[in-house]
């Protein structure tokens, strides 16, 4: 789960890390009397869960309180699209946050380095809005720093990294004060990523996090009721419509809308569907044992993405009851006047019965999993 940029500066001030003062607001009226308070010398930054907002238009930078709320009211309610989010994003608060005079910008991230199976440290001094093209075209630039988890961040290796990274000397001290908070600051909360993004030397020589991103491991939610999965923590408004409903759905690219009982097979039927050249528009796993009811909502969920041409139903049953699923499809199609056209691979518990049911419907009936990619990719080509 990430967290907005105004949750992962309250989380790292917690933590001793230095973060400009700010607040959120969706009203530009508010958005002047904040920035009023800081003298009208603020950031406006939307708070979207994407990156290169300052590339996409989404900050601005003021002297002048007027301003900061004319740019403010122009930004609320507007469709934000950078290079790492072709599909962009709607701002629905910014924060307004006070200047910081900037002398140098650094990047400063913890993260889990799935290759190396272990968490890292990477700094670099040429952080700010470049750094995903220094890490292609100057990867030396970049000091990474694998942490064994038995010792955790050794004082010595951060100042090691600093010194290679040719960090400004001045900043050591405290960059690695903040290395060393941040660090506890992952392990605690369950991150899998802290990145701050420039971490900046101000004029006076203080370093402060002037961008932060934080994910939270979703695996370890249970255990952090502080960070409790909100809609308005989806990155997508229909995954945010999935978390309401308590659906597990992930949105994909691909023309195929899939819908699944157990991961696995969901997976498996992502993998099919790749096979044939075409892709899969979402992941969505009904659960065990789905009722009807239930499968009718995710049918209609996977409907609200218009990207979706063909739909493919992929369902096992052993405690999930095939007639219940072919009910539950039916009834969307009824109820929600489908037109894609669909295809069905049900087997296992009741499928007799399912099939009986769908054979009404106008739906095609496969009978394994590969067959049913390979009707779902023709349909798609039909279309
Ligand atoms: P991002 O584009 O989504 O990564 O958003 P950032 O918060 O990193 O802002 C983008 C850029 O705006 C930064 O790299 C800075 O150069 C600039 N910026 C952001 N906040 C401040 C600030 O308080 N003072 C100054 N001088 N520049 C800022
Ligand atoms: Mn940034």
């Amino acid at each position: 789960m990430k967290l907005h940029e105004y949750q992962s500066r309250a989380l790292l001030a917690s933590y001793s890390v230095p973060v400009p003062k700010g607040e959120v607001t969706s009203d530009p009226e508010e958005a002047f009397r904040i920035a009023e308070a800081f003298g009208g010398k603020v950031v406006v930054k939307a708070q979207v869960l994407m990156g290169g907002r300052g590339k996409a238009g989404g900050i601005g930078l003021f002297e002048d309180a007027r301003k900061a709320s004319e740019f403010t009211a122009g930004l609320i309610g507007k469709r934000l699209v950078s290079p790492q989010n072709p599909i962009g994003m709607i701002v629905e608060k910014v924060l307004i946050s006070e200047k910081v005079e900037i002398a140098e910008e650094y990047y400063i991230a913890l993260l889990l380095d799935r290759t190396e199976q272990k968490d890292v440290l990477v700094l670099s001094a040429r952080g700010g809005m470049d750094i995903e093209d220094i890490a292609v075209k100057e990867p030396e630039a970049i000091m990474k720093v694998p942490i064994d988890p038995k010792w955790g961040l050794w004082n010595y290796e951060i100042r090691h990294a600093l010194k290679k990274a040719g960090i400004n000397i001045k900043a050591h001290s405290q960059l690695v004060s903040l290395a060393e908070n941040i660090y506890k600051m992952y392990r605690e909360k369950d991150c899998t990523l802290i990145e701050i993004n420039p971490c900046a030397l101000t004029q006076d020589g203080k370093v402060v996090a002037v961008d932060a991103k934080v994910t939270i491991d979703d695996s370890a939610l249970f255990r952090h009721p502080e960070f409790s999965r909100s809609e308005e923590s989806a990155e997508d408004p229909i995954e945010a419509e999935a978390v309401r409903r308590g659906i597990a759905y992930v949105k994909l690219d691909g023309e195929i809308g899939v819908i699944g009982n157990g991961a696995g097979l969901v997976m498996l039927t992502l993998d099919e569907i790749a096979k044939t050249g075409k892709k899969a528009a979402n992941f969505l796993d009904v659960g065990g044992g789905a009722q009807a009811e239930r499968v009718r909502d995710c049918v209609e969920l996977v409907l609200m993405d218009k990207g979706v041409k063909v739909l493919l139903i992929n369902i096992f049953g052993g405690i999930t009851r095939g007639d219940e699923v072919a009910k539950g499809v039916v009834q969307a199609i009824k109820e929600l006047g489908v037109e894609i056209p669909i295809v069905a691979r049900i087997e296992g518990t009741n499928a007799e019965e399912a099939r009986a049911i769908l054979s009404g419907a106008k739906i095609t009936p496969a009978r394994s999993v590969r067959e049913a990619a390979e009707y779902a990719a023709k349909l798609v080509e039909a279309r």
